[in-house]
């Protein structure tokens, strides 16, 4: 008894489910009909994948961050290495 009314509930609930907010009955169940309906496993996955990514951009603040922290990184070990007896990054 598979029919497809459960894939479309299991759609709206993804979003919930990947940011668990769900109770832990609802994350089994849909747990459950993934092991039973490949496709919809897939189409999970597939969103878990695509939320990683967009996470990651949304969570580390933008490159510039990331580069002004390597320039500040280059820059202190030019100044330390021009520094008499300094001791070389690992
Ligand atoms: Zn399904």
């Amino acid at each position: 008894m598979h029919d497809h009314g459960d894939c479309r509930e299991l759609f709206d609930l993804i979003s919930p489910f990947l940011d668990r907010e769900l109770d832990e009955a609802t994350c089994e169940e849909i747990t459950r009909h993934m092991q039973a309906c490949p496709p919809c496993r897939r189409y999970v996955e597939s969103m878990r994948a695509t939320r990683d990514v967009l996470h990651q951009m949304g969570e580390k603040d933008p490159v510039p961050a990331a580069e002004a922290e390597d320039l500040l990184r280059d820059c202190l070990s030019a100044v330390r290495s021009r520094l008499p007896g300094a001791t070389p990054n690992p």
